[in-house]
């Protein structure tokens, strides 16, 4: 066993050997630019990217032809906002989100409102669950876009896409999701959820880096989004720049291993999370968040009451890679303020400030979450019974506690 342990899958993901092999020959055998027309260099390359695009589009159920590439689901969500907005300014100004959102998302929400947009942002519940109701009721004549994410990166719970997606297409509304955290790990289907836009990223389902892709759904009905990256018209006009093609490659394969062996490989996970969590809520107090049932099978957030999480990764910093939630928001946690998701299901700072992200996948043997286990519950039981607060909590539990004679 090789330590540390990665346990961060939420943040990113190895890229899978298989995944590094496929790509080789396009760093220097074949690399010519896909926007070539004029020789076989950038046929060849052309060919192999239009054939990776099928594959991707193959797999959600969407037509090659909806698949526009980015550089990761960041660059997705500002194209899907950004572009809409620009797009369907003349229709309205209205559009609708969630609380837990990515960064990458409120931040773009942020600026539209900065420039005449009006967002409503709807709360979740302690769970992180929207409520399609609340949905509906956000709804005005102005509203041109819904953006709810498939599945939340940091308490991993799930929203009712299909549902959200049937209300939007019934009033005549875009449906935008962010499925970075599902793609390759649980079905997704653009055409049966009545999806018109889906943010998609490599590197969270084993394959590189700095490539993603905006799904924009071509019919029934044709989604417009005004590009954010202008050049040479590439991606039917909907994002300029040459195309990393090895990146491209990558991906196509990443998502081809992970649809292969979906079901089987999220019963696994499912199993060795439940194995590591049940171990950890063994400890007195410890709480996990999240929805009990309808979150990703790969995800752990749990608080341990009076150990802070920065104590806590220091401590297991050789042996377990942990976060204290979004490696997204690193901002915020310098600046010692708990994450947004988890103040929107409830938690308080005390609490938040006691919780981490434990997220496993793939490469992840029973053996490492038998070792993971032992030494998180080790270290978490010793920083509790340091922590000052603890001490206050026994004492004062003896002095409330009273006095029978028998
Ligand atoms: C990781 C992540 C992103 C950002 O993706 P990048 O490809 O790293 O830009 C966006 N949304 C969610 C839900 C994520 O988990």
């Amino acid at each position: 066993m090789k330590l540390p342990i990665y346990m961060d899958y939420n943040a990113t993901t190895p890229t899978d050997p298989q995944v590094v092999e496929a790509m080789m020959p396009f760093f220097n055998e074949h690399f010519g630019n896909a926007a070539s027309r004029q020789h076989a260099f950038g046929w060849i390359a052309e060919e192999a990217v239009e054939n990776a695009r099928k594959t991707i589009a193959k797999r959600i159920n969407a037509e090659a032809k909806e698949i526009v590439f980015t550089s990761g689901a960041t660059e997705s969500n500002n194209l899907a906002l950004k572009g809409v907005a620009e797009a369907y300014r003349s229709k309205g100004n209205h559009i609708i989100t969630g609380v837990t959102e990515h960064k990458s998302v409120l931040d773009v929400c942020s600026s539209l409102e900065r420039n005449g947009f009006r967002v409503s942002y709807i709360p979740v519940d302690e769970y992180g669950a929207v409520n399609l109701e609340q949905i509906r009721d956000a709804i005005t004549e102005n509203t041109i876009l819904v953006s709810v994410m498939t599945a939340n990166n940091e308490i991993g719970t799930l929203a009712p896409v299909a549902e959200i997606g049937r209300l939007c297409s019934e009033r005549g509304i875009l449906y935008h999701t962010d499925a970075t955290q599902c793609v390759g790990k649980i079905p997704v289907e653009v055409d049966s959820m009545n999806i018109h836009l889906m943010s998609m990223s490599a590197h969270k389902l084993y394959g590189p880096k700095g490539i993603g892709a905006l799904y924009v759904r071509s019919k029934n009905p044709r989604v417009k989004v005004t590009e954010q990256i202008g050049g040479g018209g590439h991606e039917n006009g909907m994002r300029s720049g040459t195309l990393n093609v090895p990146a491209i490659i990558g991906f196509a394969k990443a998502i081809e291993i992970a649809i292969q062996n979906m079901s089987g490989e999220s019963a696994r996970v499912a199993s060795l999370r439940d194995t590591l969590e049940h171990q950890l809520l063994a400890m007195e107090g410890t709480r996990c968040n999240g929805h009990p049932t309808q979150r990703m099978a790969n995800n752990i957030n749990i608080t341990f009451p009076n150990v802070p999480a920065d104590d806590l990764m220091m401590a297991l910093k050789k042996d377990v890679a942990i976060s204290s939630g979004s490696a997204c928001s690193s901002a915020d946690a310098a600046a010692g303020k708990i994450s947004h998701v988890l103040r929107a299901i409830g938690i308080n700072d005390e609490a938040g400030r006691c919780t981490v992200r434990i997220g496993i996948g793939r490469f992840t043997t029973k053996e490492e979450i038998e070792y993971a286990g032992k030494k998180i519950v080790a270290a978490a039981g010793r920083l509790q019974k340091t922590s000052p607060r603890h001490q206050i909590e026994k004492n004062s539990k003896h002095l409330t506690t009273p006095i029978t004679t028998r």
